[in-house]
């Protein structure tokens, strides 16, 4: 029997690998193009490092007119989940990359490179698989569960390196006729590679972002189609980045080490191998060490959690550009306003080892990205969010026109307010803007410099009866306060008060501080003008009555 025979014997059904070579055309792109893709398990669960992966791959290949494609890989029956396909699906729509090419939903797919489901590849991976048989690359091996134990014991037994190779490899060297005679009876066997590799001999490598590396070659007769006729990761990988023309294989680095075993595939069928641009782990501080951000310790690790506390996807998105070229952060000082679609990044600017994880810094971009919302797009995403996580919310944004003046205080000008990071801080930053909250519960009135009631009474009184006017331009209004400090004994300006501090008890500022207090409970507000034209005078005044009563 000659391998031909045994290849036939074992697949029967499989086509000729040229087939597939022409069904799948090479790809017409440009000079440069980068096609990569994300190759997810269908767990449903995406990892805020498998986002930054995505984030990579799709800009790679947009900045060069490439393709961004998705591909599931299920090969692994067990690790599935029910709508895991969906899930993955759902979540690259919230952050907007939803790829070019590859599954849109549970069963349907986009592009002339599919299936780009693993599971329904299932011949294609067998006729490459006979592909090899027939040329003696590869072979049936009927090793059983208590032989392969029985291996594993020994060499660990001998402190010798585990694993199925050399002369460890029992079936490695059986004939064609006693492989076909126990097929012929019926007994199991899965299809290993036969590999030329040697373990005391280096190949050398360069990765996009490692930079130059060199493994030994690896010498393990690996599986390549398992019992259930399902291949591999790593033979799947070869075959369909092959037919699916990817470029650029950008993925994360725990598959570094796996380059050897990848790129021996690649040659062994044929294959041109496809660069490989390993990423560095996002990495967390935990008790003075550190570690990867990890799905079972790290609420933050899941990107659902940022869509759950409102953080826009501008933002975490910006935040990975970030870690991923350190440029990038001079690049946005000095393009305040650009999309990041005009960044320029690249691969082998990345990072050797992993970043640190900076939950303020992602706050911190996401404030200044929501700064330049005008108030009508913080009020429909804000609105959009609460629907789902806060009904509170949602009521409070009822009244649209009365939600755009509170939410356009300080929007739109110079220096706009960044005090909303997420959507779920903006409950507590508008709520006091509404009466029916303000005077709904007991508050805690934050005065500062001056805390003494009779102060603040005396203050409020004397504004209300003498100073206020609604129909003050702002100038007019803030020369009344001025007007105010002077009568009740305080520095007009700040800086006077500065030059003598032991001449005054205080300042304008600390007069303002009093008025704002009473009338927000807060501290810290945006400014104090607009938030009295939005009050307006009646709120106004019983706001203050409140303070003139206590
Ligand atoms: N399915 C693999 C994973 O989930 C893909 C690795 C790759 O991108 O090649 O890690």
């Amino acid at each position: 029997m000659d391998y031909k025979e045994l290849a036939d014997l074992i697949f029967p059904e499989a086509k000729e690998i040229s087939y597939y070579e022409e069904k799948y055309k090479k790809r017409d792109l440009s000079e440069g193009a980068i096609v990569t893709r994300f190759a997810p398990s269908p767990t449903g669960f995406v990892h805020l490092g498998s986002l930054y992966q995505v984030v990579i791959a799709k800009k790679m290949a947009n900045q060069t007119d490439g393709v961004f494609f998705l591909r599931v890989e299920d090969t692994d029956q067990k690790r599935e989940v029910e709508n895991g396909v969906t899930g993955i699906i759902e979540s690259l729509k919230d952050f907007g990359l939803t790829p070019d090419e590859g599954m849109i939903n549970e069963t349907e797919e986009i592009g002339e490179y599919g299936p780009y489901k693993q599971s329904l590849r299932k011949e294609i991976y067998q006729a490459y698989a006979k592909y090899l048989l027939e040329q003696g690359k590869a072979y049936p091996c009927f090793a059983t569960p208590e032989e392969l134990e029985e291996m594993r014991a020994k060499q660990e037994a001998a402190k010798i390196r585990p694993g199925y190779y050399g002369v460890w490899a029992k079936y490695r060297n059986l004939s064609n006729e006693e492989a076909g005679e126990r097929i012929k009876k019926g007994e199991h066997y899965i299809i290993r590679l036969k590999s030329e590799g040697r373990e005391d001999r280096k190949i050398k490598h360069h990765d996009v972002i490692k930079g130059n590396v060199d493994f030994p070659e690896n010498d393990q007769d690996i599986v390549i189609i398992k019992a259930d006729g399902l291949p591999t990761y790593h033979f799947a990988h070869a075959v369909d980045d092959h037919l699916m023309g990817t470029t650029h294989v950008i993925r994360g680095d725990e598959w570094l080490s796996s380059v050897p075993l990848h790129l021996q595939l690649f040659q062994t069928l044929g294959f041109k191998a496809p660069k490989y641009a390993h990423i560095a782990p996002i990495m967390k501080e935990d008790n003075g060490g550190k570690r990867k951000l990890s799905k079972r310790k790290d609420p933050e690790a899941a990107v659902s959690y940022y869509t759950e506390i409102g953080v826009p996807k501008e933002a975490v998105i910006e935040y990975l550009l970030n870690i991923a070229n350190s440029n990038f952060e001079t690049w946005r000082k000095q393009n305040k306003d650009a999309s990041m679609e005009e960044f320029k990044l690249e691969l082998n600017k990345m990072s050797v080892s992993g970043a640190l994880f900076d939950m303020v810094k992602i706050l911190d971009i996401a404030k200044t990205v929501i700064s330049k919302y005008t108030a009508e797009q913080v009020y429909e995403e804000a609105k959009k969010w609460a629907e789902t996580y806060d009904k509170e919310l949602v009521t409070l944004l009822e009244n649209k026109e009365y939600a755009l003046q509170v939410l356009g205080i300080e929007r739109g000008n110079v220096k706009p307010r960044k005090d909303i990071a997420k959507w779920e801080d903006v409950k507590e930053n508008i709520e006091y803007m509404y009466d029916e909250k303000f005077f709904g519960k007991e508050r805690d009135y934050e005065y500062q410099k001056v805390t003494d009631k009779e102060w603040i009474k005396k203050i409020v009184t004397l504004y209300v009866e003498k100073y206020y006017d609604e129909k003050d331009d702002k100038q007019t209004w803030f020369n009344k306060i001025k007007d105010l400090s002077e009568e009740i004994g305080f520095a007009r300006e700040v800086k006077e008060w500065k030059a003598d501090p032991e001449k005054w008890p205080g300042h304008v500022g600390d007069i303002s501080t009093v008025l704002r207090v009473g009338l927000t409970s807060k501290s810290n507000t945006p400014d104090l003008y607009e938030i009295m034209q939005v009050l307006g005078k009646e709120s106004i005044l019983k706001r203050f009555e409140k303070v003139m009563k206590s």
